[in-house]
């Protein structure tokens, strides 16, 4: 992360700029990022849980936070929001149908919507499930998703406002993004998350590799996230309702993955 190397690739008909990113953690576990366009240094906070941690981080940088970027509506996202718009003057974006409970939105996106981060473009994708109300901010020329409590290392949100179904299939979305995604989630919830997911998935190899090597990590202090989209693919079992041997695994061979995936959250809301 915040490599030095400024550089454009040409996606679509769009020269399009590359990201540095920033991770702050901040709170108990949660991740606040400061992403800059290094080709304008237009830079957003995404999921601003507090507001020092952020516009400390972007002084000593020498960043200029020009957007906010909500996943959604929950404080541990959206609490710097005003401290940092009126420190600022940021552009607060979040998802439409939820804007009267995002503190200062000025920009409204739904599904679909692309944005300009100066000269990065990042396609919102509409993941509910977590709440009702929930985007993750894709920058494909970085390979870089902002799912907020969509999708966790070897985990997911909790189904606060939405169902089942509804996460399922934003899962399902993410999961088809391109194999090299980073995943920036908003909390270093992984070490326990494969707790849980050993006791589901006992025998996946890929689950015991990224075990010892989140074990390792952490023992260091060093951050699990980000982690690529390919391999949560083999080790996440919120990614895995619908694969044989996950379903096997379960005791639920040849089930509705809905209703694999609906059981695994279960299991894990209970553990
Ligand atoms: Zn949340
Ligand atoms: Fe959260």
């Amino acid at each position: 992360m915040g490599g030095s190397n400024k550089e454009s690739i040409v996606w679509g008909d769009t020269i399009l700029s590359k990201l540095d990113i920033h991770q702050i953690p901040v709170l108990s576990d949660n991740y606040i990022y400061l992403v800059r366009c290094q080709a304008t240094g237009a830079c957003a906070v995404v999921d601003p849980a507090e507001a020092e941690p952020a516009l400390d981080k972007a002084r000593e940088l020498g960043w200029t936070i020009t957007h906010i970027l909500n996943t959604h509506h929950h404080f541990d996202h959206t609490g710097g929001n005003e401290a940092i718009k009126a420190a600022t003057g940021a552009t607060v974006i979040g998802y439409g149908p939820d804007a009267n409970r995002i503190p200062g939105i000025d920009r409204t996106v739904v599904d679909g919507d692309r944005i300009m981060l100066g000269g990065a473009r990042a396609e919102v994708i509409a993941t509910p499930g977590h709440t009702s109300g929930h985007v993750s901010y894709w920058f494909p020329a970085s390979h870089a998703l902002f799912c907020g409590d969509t999708l966790f290392s070897a985990g997911c949100g909790r189904l606060f406002e939405g169902t089942a179904s509804q996460m399922w299939a934003s899962l399902s979305r993410l999961r088809d993004l391109p194999a090299e995604t980073l995943i920036f989630c908003a909390h270093e919830y992984t070490q326990s998350n494969i707790t849980f997911a050993l006791t589901v998935d006992p025998r996946n190899q890929a689950l015991r590799d990224r075990a010892i090597e989140v074990d390792t990590l952490r023992a260091e202090g060093n951050p699990t996230i980000p982690s690529f989209l390919g391999q949560e693919r083999a080790f996440n079992p919120f990614l895995r309702a619908d694969k044989a041997d996950f379903q096997a695994a379960l005791s639920m061979a040849g089930a509705d993955p809905v209703d694999v995936f609906a059981t695994t959250r279960l299991k894990k809301d209970r553990f």
